[in-house]
């Protein structure tokens, strides 16, 4: 397939490279490149300058302070970002509960958070896992029930990415025990700092602290804070992905870390360190994977903006997606090599060796292998395309 831009493509394009040039702050943008963690404080910043341009929520129409972008839009912005090295904004608020405030959410909701989120004045994180709960959701546990105007809620989450940041989670709670598992869940906004709600880290095997287990105890949540019906919480659940379903190749991703590749093969050869000249040639395989994954998706992309209903192909962009992340990974550790060790000059006091590029790749290497789990796993994944699009 050739996927060539229209000149109105061509020239969104150049002015998104052109804003990302002139207010991406250096120190942010450095920060990423070398895959250290980006505060909270930069990332509200870099929110906040976006949101000035009006750029803060690609997925969101115009009338809630989105671009209205459509989908091939979405995805040149998201390269361009990722290629300058900007920090990816909060896909809680941004991607997944923005979205499902605008589709479920009263007008009061809609007024209350959504130019919060916009603003990063109020930072969600998903409660959707629990201990029992994972690949099959629908067989959550917390439960919410009613007494006067409020839920109490009981029970706890698993794997909550950023809790320990945000100000709000959003959460799938039982609200019915009677019928059928998928007809008896409710979807909850709910203040983190609620009394009863304690949050507990969890650390992934980098040593860095990916989530959360977060618990609640008689924790009152009023019933104005739920998200559509009593007990219909499952259709937001599901709609809450809603296009983001489509925005899940990771290609914008792997493109820049391919750039990181190439620049890691030439920082080496330019400290004379020896490689094996095949390396080259894995470079310019996962670059041709790339390539076919990108017009996967633009395809994909491209018959959505024209109207057509997307059956379950995404779930192949992702699991191509995520196994191109840890191939790049894993090529790259190979790259930096030794560099990829821990330095400790203390016994011998001699200077750190170790140039700022090679500092978080094994890290990083850990912290992806996250990605066949997060979002659905690959088993799962390949469950849906051999019901859905191969119909086996
Ligand atoms: C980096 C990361 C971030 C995350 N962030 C969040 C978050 O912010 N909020 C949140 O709610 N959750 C989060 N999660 C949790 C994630 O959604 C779950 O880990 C995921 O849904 C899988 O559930 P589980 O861990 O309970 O594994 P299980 O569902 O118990 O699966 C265990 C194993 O069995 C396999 N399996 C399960 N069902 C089937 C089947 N039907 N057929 C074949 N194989 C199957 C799975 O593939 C897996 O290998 C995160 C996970 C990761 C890795």
């Amino acid at each position: 397939m050739r996927f060539d831009l229209t000149p109105e493509q061509r020239l969104f394009k150049e002015e998104v490279e052109t804003f990302l040039r002139t207010h991406l702050p250096a120190a942010v943008a450095a920060k990423v490149k070398r895959g250290a963690a980006v505060s909270k404080a930069e990332l509200t910043d870099w929110t906040r300058t976006l949101d000035a341009k009006g750029w803060a929520a690609p997925a969101w129409p115009v009338e809630h302070g989105g671009t209205g972008w459509n989908l091939i839009q979405r995805h040149l912005f998201d390269v361009a970002c990722r290629a300058a090295h900007a920090p990816a904004l909060s896909g809680f608020g941004f991607n997944m509960v923005g979205p499902a405030i605008i589709k479920f959410g009263t007008p009061q909701q809609q007024a209350e958070f959504l130019p919060k989120i916009l603003h990063a004045d109020l930072w969600f994180c998903q409660g959707y896992s629990e201990p029992q709960a994972g690949s099959d959701l629908a067989s959550v546990r917390t439960r919410a029930d009613k007494d006067g105007d409020d839920y109490v809620v009981n029970g706890s989450k698993i794997w909550t990415s950023g809790a320990e940041l945000a100000d709000w989670i959003f959460c799938l709670v039982r609200t019915n025990h009677e019928v059928q598992q998928q007809k008896g869940i409710s979807f909850l906004l709910l203040d983190i700092t609620s009394p009863g709600v304690t949050v507990k880290p969890l650390y992934a095997f980098n040593g860095k602290r990916l989530w959360n287990q977060v618990f609640f105890e008689d924790v009152r949540v009023p019933i104005a804070q739920r998200l559509g019906d009593e007990d219909r919480g499952w259709t937001v659940a599901k709609s809450l992905l809603g296009d983001e379903r489509l925005m899940v190749s990771r290609v914008s991703e792997t493109k820049r870390m391919l750039g990181l590749l190439k620049d890691a093969l030439q920082e080496q050869a330019e400290r004379g360190v020896m490689l094996p000249e095949s390396l080259q040639n894995e470079v310019d395989a996962l670059e041709i994977r790339l390539h076919a994954l990108e017009m996967t998706s633009l395809r994909i992309l491209t018959e959505a903006d024209a109207g057509a209903q997307i059956g379950a192909e995404p779930s192949m962009l992702k699991l191509k997606g995520s196994e191109l992340v840890q191939a790049q990974d894993e090529l790259l550790f190979r790259i930096v090599d030794y560099l990829a060790l821990p330095q400790d000059s203390t016994n011998t006091g001699a200077a750190a060796v170790n140039p700022a590029w090679a500092e978080f790749v094994a890290s990083g290497r850990y912290h992806h292998r996250g990605y066949t789990i997060a979002g659905g796993s690959s088993e799962v994944q390949h469950n849906i395309i051999a019901k859905q699009v191969l119909g086996l």
